[in-house]
């Protein structure tokens, strides 16, 4: 008999672990990537005997597949991918590849916004209770290689839009939607339906015996509700106490009223801001769902250390807090970074623009900042959003200079935040980079 062909397309995280799965349950294997492959990839896929190819895609090798596991960054339209469709090659995700060899409980996450922040709270939460769990999607190693190599009982699984795409079969036992704001528009036709559709299909295969949480007050969501029929049982979360929320904050008690009834003293969580309590909420009523006792779940939501990047505490210096939120690479992630500032702020804004309306924040800065300090090659746009305003700016294209002058504008009781509503590109390596110099030239004040 024949071995049924397996081709990877995309040898990164995700691409390299389902070769991997693939080859230990017997498939015919072949990786084809457009690009460089990392070393660490080429390493794990030789040490398994897979082939392998990069910077290109040979057809002969390829349209031979009788299935296609397509990595989450190359586009539906990208020629390859479009040839394989005409013929009628099945492509899927390396989720929807890896859930068909586990039994394994799938705890999945998605969103606009939160999904990083969510996924690690659950995770926390259930390995500290001492759960077998594992962590997978966008975060750490990817579904497919923890499959091949680990006997986890639950995972928690970040999916972005694109990871949803190619999943079919795939069912989550819990599926958390967070919200739903416009993002990644060029993958999907300018159509903002289409992305809706994506992000729902984290609801896909789901049964009575299923749970779906989700933020009940996004407007984009409740109206998908009334048009899917979902089968499984809903947990809405809302920030106030309001009709069919089971998850909310009343008198600052946190409070899920289902399934096991839970409450905490808002203060206690770990996670300041609004978006947080968002966040907190749906970890709460997930953990809760999965089993979790009260008293675990209310130890994880409130020692949790948080997320790298994500209003993280970058120190305190003559009374100066200093918070990194280089992941806010939007205006509406730097809105929601200010609202949850208690103290007079100075904000450190800029990077690569990405069109960016920064009206949404006029008010918060109004209210909150004492100081602007502008880090980009080109902050013109900065300018002429924010001069008239009478609040003290200034100029600078290093991170050091730009610590220095917040460190001078900022007196003792105020906090310094980055959340630059840019892409990091103009001046940093990525994100990352941007929000590990600003910790840095922190620690050498
Ligand atoms: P994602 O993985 O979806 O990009 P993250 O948890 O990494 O989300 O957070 C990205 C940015 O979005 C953070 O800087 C934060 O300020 C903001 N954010 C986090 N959670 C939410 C939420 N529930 N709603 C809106 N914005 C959020």
């Amino acid at each position: 008999m024949c071995m049924k062909r397996i081709v990877v397309l995309g040898a990164a995280e995700s691409g390299a672990g389902a070769a991997v799965l693939a080859k230990k349950k017997g498939f015919d294997v072949f990786v084809s990537d457009m690009s460089n492959i990392k070393d660490k990839y080429k390493r794990l896929l030789d040490s398994h005997g897979i082939q392998w190819e990069e910077g290109r895609h040979t057809e002969a090798l390829i349209l031979n597949a009788d299935e296609i596991i397509k990595s989450p960054g190359i586009p539906e339209n990208a020629p390859m991918v479009m040839k394989l469709k005409a013929q009628g090659t099945p492509i899927i995700s390396e989720i929807e590849f890896a859930g068909r060899y586990t039994h394994a409980k799938m705890i999945c996450i998605t969103g606009s916004n939160g999904k990083t922040t969510t996924t690690s709270l659950i995770y926390h939460i259930l390995k500290q209770a001492g759960y077998n769990v594992g962590l997978a999607g966008n975060i750490g190693s990817s579904l497919a290689l923890q499959v091949a190599e680990e006997n986890y009982d639950y995972y928690v699984i970040e999916l972005s839009s694109f990871q949803l795409d190619n999943m079919y079969d795939f069912k989550a036992d819990i599926a958390i939607l967070m919200n739903i704001t416009p993002d990644h528009l060029d993958r999907y036709d300018y159509k903002m339906q289409n992305y809706v559709d994506s992000k729902m299909r984290i609801t896909r295969n789901q049964t009575e015996n299923d749970a779906f949480v989700f933020w009940n007050d996004d407007p984009i969501v409740k109206k998908e509700l009334k048009k899917y029929n979902i089968r499984a049982r809903l947990f809405p979360f809302s920030e106030f106490k309001e009709l069919g929320a089971i998850a909310y904050v009343e008198d600052r008690e946190f409070v899920v009223e289902s399934p096991e009834p839970f409450n905490m003293e808002q203060e206690e969580l770990a996670l300041r801001g609004k978006h947080n309590l968002y966040n907190s909420l749906a970890a709460a009523i997930t953990a809760d769902i999965a089993g979790v006792s009260k008293e675990e779940i209310r130890k994880g939501l409130s020692d949790f250390a948080g997320v790298e990047h994500r209003l993280e505490k970058a120190g305190r210096v003559r009374g100066i807090d200093f918070v990194n939120d280089s992941k806010a690479t939007n205006v509406n992630a730097c809105w929601y970074a200010l609202e949850s500032m208690t103290q007079p702020t100075v904000l450190i804004l800029g990077g690569k623009d990405k069109g960016n309306d920064y009206s949404e924040i006029f008010d918060l800065v109004r209210e909150k900042c004492i100081g602007l300090v502008f880090l980009g090659v080109d902050n013109s746009k900065l300018h002429a959003a924010f001069d008239g305003f009478g609040i003290p700016i200034a100029d600078v294209k290093s991170m050091k200079d730009c610590v220095d002058e917040c460190y001078k504008m900022a007196k003792p009781g105020s906090c310094v935040l980055l959340s630059p509503c840019c892409a990091s590109f103009d001046l940093f390596k990525n994100m990352e980079d941007r929000g590990e110099q600003f910790k840095e030239c922190v620690r050498n004040l």
